[in-house]
């Protein structure tokens, strides 16, 4: 068959994109219902869909932000990172999960990735520890857990905070529990792309109530009411530190507690639809299917395809282009955070983390969203098919 590249008939006539959320009528009730409420923000919404993530997490607390990226800054102020303070995280990241250390004065240190899993090693991580390292910030990369039992116990000897960016992770599991009570502080992303949505959101859970404090006080300009000094009056509130206005609204609120209920059945899909991919291409030999550690259990947020570029006529680029011209939505997660213009101005360099440089050289994102339907998936596995075989050396 053609492709479609070449003038060919594509695979499927309309654009499959990579994610979507999955809106129905009864997220639509709750949204309206919050809008005819007395309370747009700082209403009652709020508190139920933090509970309610705090319990599915199984965490003593939870406190959402108005997106995931403000509740990483958050993570990092409530872990006290300040003027030249190092932070150690993964390369193979969206920009947001080095971003906030910078947020804060810090210096994020880039470990390089495991060639298996893509998550940050251990290994890499302990050889980058100096005085001046405060936390490490771990990725649950495509929502495969990291090593979290490893990342804890380096934490613990080195006196570390230990953060997770969960925001591809929410619904995976990690020997047996939950993703979300292993680190200090977990936070999950409500973005329309991630697992469930509130529009835009972000939220950090944690068994700390000293940093569930100070997560509400940055998330609200650093203004108290539990006046200790200045007790002016009645009306007394009192600004202990500089905060922000994190905060997120009744209306994203409600979304996200109506969105909740159908998180398991969300992460069931995208798990059926993963295992779906990995029968049709492991046998593939152009291709690496993702390797997946027996300790956790991903809520499979990416489906990460590593082409065997040795074996194939041409580079990633063309296999990219060939499969978009099929109407496929792929995608590339993630450019190595140390190599974006911003970093590489502040001397990041090319060659520190050579495991994370080579597979993004090497990935493709396929689509995988729990809305997609049979055909939707045996489009792209028809798709993925014809485009490898087409450029296979061995054809
Ligand atoms: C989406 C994402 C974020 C940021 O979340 P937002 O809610 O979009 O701000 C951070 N880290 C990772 C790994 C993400 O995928």
């Amino acid at each position: 068959m053609e492709l479609a590249l070449y003038g060919g008939q594509p695979v499927r006539q309309d654009f499959l994109s990579y994610g979507q959320q999955w809106i129905t009528e009864e997220d639509v009730q709750a949204v309206v219902e919050t809008l005819q409420s007395p309370y747009l923000t700082q209403g009652p919404k709020i508190d139920q869909f933090e509970q309610a993530i705090a319990e599915y997490a199984g965490t003593k607390y939870a406190v959402a932000f108005i997106n995931g990226t403000a509740a990483l800054h958050g993570a990092c102020y409530a872990a006290g990172i300040d003027d030249g303070d190092e932070v150690i995280t993964t390369p193979m990241t969206f920009a947001a999960s080095a971003n906030c250390v910078l947020y804060m004065g810090g210096k994020p240190v880039f470990a390089d990735i495991d060639k298996q899993t893509y998550n940050i090693d251990p290994i890499n991580i302990e050889k980058l520890i100096t005085s001046k390292t405060k936390a490490i910030i771990a990725v649950d990369y495509t929502g495969q857990p990291a090593d979290l039992d490893g990342i804890k116990a380096l934490c613990k000897k080195h006196h570390l905070v230990f953060i997770e960016d969960g925001a591809h992770s929410i619904g995976a599991s990690y020997k047996g529990e939950k993703v979300g009570s292993q680190a200090d502080m977990t936070m999950f992303s409500f973005h329309p792309v991630k697992h469930i949505t509130t529009g835009e959101g972000g939220i950090i859970v944690t068994n700390s109530e000293e940093y569930a404090k100070k997560l509400r006080l940055f998330r609200s300009h650093g203004i108290t009411k539990d006046t200790l000094k200045g007790d002016e009056g009645p009306w007394s509130y009192e600004m202990v530190d500089l905060g922000m206005n994190y905060r997120m609204t009744d209306i994203q609120a409600s979304l996200g507690c109506s969105q909740l209920k159908r998180l398991d059945s969300f992460v069931k899909r995208r798990r059926e639809i993963a295992n779906q991919y990995t029968v049709a291409f492991h046998n593939i030999p152009n291709v690496v299917v993702p390797f997946q550690e027996a300790a956790g259990e991903s809520s499979w947020h990416l489906y990460m395809l590593r082409l065997r570029l040795d074996s194939l006529s041409v580079d990633r680029k063309t296999i990219f282009e060939a499969l978009r011209a099929e109407n496929i939505g792929v995608h590339v997660h993630y450019i190595p955070v140390h190599t974006l213009a911003y970093y590489r101005n502040l001397g990041y360099k090319k060659g520190i983390c050579p495991n994370a440089e080579l597979y993004y050289e090497e990935a493709i994102t396929l689509p995988l969203f729990p809305k997609m339907t049979e055909e939707d998936v045996q489009s792209v596995i028809k798709a993925v098919q014809k485009v490898i075989g087409y450029f296979s050396k061995e054809r």
